[in-house]
């Protein structure tokens, strides 16, 4: 789950993590009230959406009266901002973070992630602060500096002393950095986080080190014991079809194809959307119904499959292991009670009650089903149906 820069900002100032003050506004009258309240000669008016590259796309203004602030407001939004990391579909602005505007001497670039190989948090730092950091990762890697983090012994004064080298910092901005860092590190540790990016952290004219963007994402399987954190989830920024996926169970995600998958378990998902693929088709989602599929989960899956308009034909792959492949064909019955299914749909079912479910679905009449006999021929015939 992902918050946005404003709430990130808040759980920063808990823990100590220096940021400017900052209002969020969801009028042009709220905004033009938080420049009040900052009282400030120069005020940014921030879009708030779940991806970074505002600036470039517009979503970032400084202006220097709160009427200023109103108009700027009025203007942004309900803007859609293209961003490198938005789509091509860009996103809706439906809040702003008005902040205090800061006179920045240097800009850098500060992360912390969970390296899986190492098993450990690994803190990125980077001179090359405030543009696109993944150019930076591509062109010139030795620019970003990675330190291991041990979960057990936390960030140690040696290793902040080697970022702030690294960074070229001197004495008094280290002093400054060292702060920063531990705090954030804290920040990342409590809050259960897997994902931290300041771009920019920057330098002041008076050596503070400040956190102009602020970027959070966290472990979901934590999300039980972090209350606070769960409550900044903003279903806005969401596919609402991933959400509902998620509320029967489901795991589901939108990809650009046209071969809607219905699958059980992950891995058989992923190496389904690679046949599919080695087959010359594009997946139009991950559809993962679990291990412990029922009729009401098929049906809901395919429910929302069949929404996305780009899905030309779907491709039924289940392995009846605990589940019963007889139950998954009177789902698939039950799905095209409740909603018109105007492509074609093949289904490959395997398994316990395999004969079961295909002599159910061969009596069923309906037909637009096209029954497989493996996993081959089901992905084969898929992407043909697809081309007809
Ligand atoms: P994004 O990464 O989405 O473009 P940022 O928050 O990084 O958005 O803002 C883009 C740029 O705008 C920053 O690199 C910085 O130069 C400038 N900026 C952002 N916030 C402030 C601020 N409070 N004061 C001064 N400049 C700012
Ligand atoms: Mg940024």
């Amino acid at each position: 789950m992902n918050i946005h820069e404003y709430q990130a900002k808040s759980i920063f100032r808990s823990f100590g993590v220096p940021v400017l003050d900052g209002y969020p506004a969801a009028t042009p009258e709220e905004a033009k009230k938080a420049a009040e309240l900052l009282g400030t000669e120069k005020f940014v008016v921030k879009a708030q959406i779940h991806a970074g590259g505002r600036g470039k796309a517009g979503g970032v203004k400084i202006t220097s009266s709160p009427d200023e602030v109103f108009e700027v407001a009025k203007q942004m939004l309900g803007m859609t901002l293209i961003t490198h990391q938005t789509g091509p579909e860009g996103k809706k602005v439906k809040k702003l973070y008005i902040e205090a505007a800061a006179s920045i001497k240097d800009e850098y670039y500060l992360g912390i992630t969970l390296d899986r190989k190492t098993e450990m948090p690994v803190i990125m730092a980077s001179t090359e602060g405030g543009v696109e950091i993944e150019k930076v990762a591509e062109e010139t890697p030795e620019k970003i500096i990675k330190v291991q983090v041990n979960p057990l012994f936390g960030l140690l004064d040696f290793q902040i002393r080697n970022l702030a080298e690294a960074l070229g910092l001197d004495k008094a901005q280290t002093k400054h950095f060292a702060v920063f860092a531990k705090a954030l590190y804290q920040a990342y540790d409590q809050k259960d986080a897997n994902m931290i990016e300041i771009n920019p952290l920057a330098l002041l004219d008076d050596n503070r080190m400040i956190a102009l963007d602020a970027k959070m994402g966290f472990d979901d399987n934590a999300l039980m014991r972090q209350k606070e954190v769960h409550e900044m989830r903003d279903f806005d920024e969401e596919d609402p079809a991933e959400t509902e996926a998620g509320e029967y169970d489901l795991s589901y995600v939108k990809l650009d194809g046209n071969v809607g998958c219905m699958v059980n378990g992950a891995g058989l998902a992923m190496s389904t959307m690679d046949i599919i693929k080695y087959k010359g088709g594009e997946p139009a989602n991950f559809l993962d119904v679990g291990g412990g599929a029922s009729a009401e989960t098929v049906a809901k899956g395919m429910e929302i499959i069949l929404r996305d308009k780009n899905v030309k034909v779907v491709f039924i792959n289940i392995f009846g292991g605990i589940v019963r492949c007889d139950r998954i064909a009177n789902g698939i019955i039950e799905a095209t009670k409740k909603v018109s299914v105007n492509v074609p749909v093949v289904v490959r079912l395997d398994g316990t009650n395999a004969e079961l479910a295909r002599d159910i679905l061969q009596q069923s009449g309906i037909e637009k089903l096209v029954t497989a006999s493996d996993l081959n021929d089901g992905a084969e015939k898929a992407v043909k149906l697809v081309n007809a």
